[in-house]
């Protein structure tokens, strides 16, 4: 049988998973694997479709020093060891700029038209093109997908899509982008299956995970999202502040003297759940301790949320849906009752047991939002598209 490669490659770790793909383009999850430490101490882990663990082993860390030589490790073990010959590998790309809509077959000229977009995402983009061209360059037969967390949201309309700053910088792509893209293009399709009813209709999507955004959507597709250029805005995170006022960025620059490269680590690292409680960046650390700074930290987190959903309903002009994913979103029984709680006055109610047993509806039956728990599976979304890629085809719903 057939089997394609999934790669997410971030700055220290690679993940990757294998899908069986059958003649009707099906998928089925073998295996589910990450080399972490890169350069420090590296260390693949990986596991069966039934979760049982198939490896667990440490290197050197010259042996894996970048991204690229622990895609390596991972890819001379599936083919050596699992005797895994992927017919596509199709690789998380976090930004596709303006153009790209939709996933692309890689080639020479496309990897560096995406690395032109590097300066959009200097933490992530590098990182994901670096695997593309080794397995270019070790195994030129090879098809390789793109698959983009900005694409999903280029059916954006204007208003959504600018800064109110000069059209000029909007003609060289500072732009509010959106991300986590593939998220929500996995639960739209989600939808036709667990909720066709709402499918079509007007849904907010709240990805809540250690990255956490939300996105507006309209029979199907994107309208409107909490990030914009970058994936700091919009929502707390885990270790990201979401909405601030750029003024206090220009206030750390000025008068705490903080260089460009402070405020991104601060940024991207200091702030959100983690910077709040001084405590941890993981809700779950955080939902259970009584220490006045956590508390505030789940407040937080909690209040922006809500108003979030509330802002998207009115990109809308109505909500027929709000649907969880993501680590907290799919897990936090605790987090999902509190946001719905706050939106008691738009006629939101959580039924608790539907809710404690994470239940796809978790609504109550007189509540005039029904509410969902739909995980998400950006892997499958990536594997779907490369399929179709291969078959010139759209993506399927396996
Ligand atoms: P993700 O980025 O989607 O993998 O989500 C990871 C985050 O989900 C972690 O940092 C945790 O904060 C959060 N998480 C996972 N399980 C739970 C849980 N049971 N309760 C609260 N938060 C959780």
């Amino acid at each position: 049988m057939d089997t394609i490669l999934v790669v997410n490659a971030g700055s220290s770790s690679v993940k990757f998973q294998v899908f069986s793909v059958d003649g009707r383009g099906a998928l089925e999850r073998q295996i589910k694997g990450q080399v972490d430490g890169v350069g420090t101490r590296p260390r693949m882990r990986a596991a069966d479709a039934g979760g049982g663990v198939i490896a667990d082993r440490s290197y050197p860390a010259e042996q894996a020093l970048d991204v690229s030589s622990a895609l390596g490790i991972a890819g001379t073990w599936l083919r050596e060891e699992q005797r895994i010959a992927p017919v596509a590998v199709g690789h998380r790309v976090v930004h596709g700029g303006p153009d790209y809509d939709g996933p692309v077959l890689l080639d020479g000229a496309v990897v560096s038209r995406l690395d032109r977009l590097s300066p959009l995402a200097p933490l992530h983009q590098p990182h994901n093109l670096a695997p593309i061209r080794s397995i270019m360059a070790n195994f030129p037969d090879l098809p390789q997908v793109a698959c983009f967390d900005t694409a999903f949201h280029r059916s954006h309309g204007a208003l959504a899509d600018h800064y109110a700053i000069p059209f000029g910088l909007y003609a060289e792509g500072i732009r509010r982008y959106g991300f986590h893209g593939l998220s929500y293009e996995y639960i739209a399709t989600e939808l036709q299956k667990v909720a066709p009813g709402i499918a079509d209709g007007r849904v907010v999507v709240a990805h809540l995970g250690s990255g956490a955004s939300m996105c507006a959507l309209r029979k199907g597709r994107s309208v409107d999202s909490t990030m914009g250029f970058t994936a700091l805005d919009g929502l707390t995170m885990g270790t990201r502040p979401g909405q601030i006022d750029p003024g206090v960025i220009l206030h750390l620059q000025t008068a705490k003297g903080m260089s460009a490269a402070d405020v991104q680590n601060f940024l991207y690292r200091e702030c959100g759940l983690k910077g709040l409680s001084g405590i941890s960046n993981d809700m779950r650390d955080l939902v259970t301790s009584d220490d006045p700074h956590a508390i505030l930290a789940v407040e937080h987190f909690v209040h922006r949320a809500a108003l979030n959903v509330a802002m998207l309903a009115g990109a809308l002009q109505g909500l027929d849906a709000l649907v969880f994913t993501a680590g907290i979103g799919e897990n936090s029984a605790h987090i999902r009752a509190r946001i719905a709680d706050k939106l008691g006055w738009l006629g939101a109610g959580v039924d608790a047991k539907e809710n404690a047993r994470h239940a796809t509806e978790i609504s109550t039956p007189d509540s005039r939002i029904p509410i969902y728990v739909v995980p998400t599976d950006e892997e499958r979304m990536i594997a779907r598209h490369t399929v179709a890629m291969l078959a010139n085809a759209p993506p399927s719903l396996g």
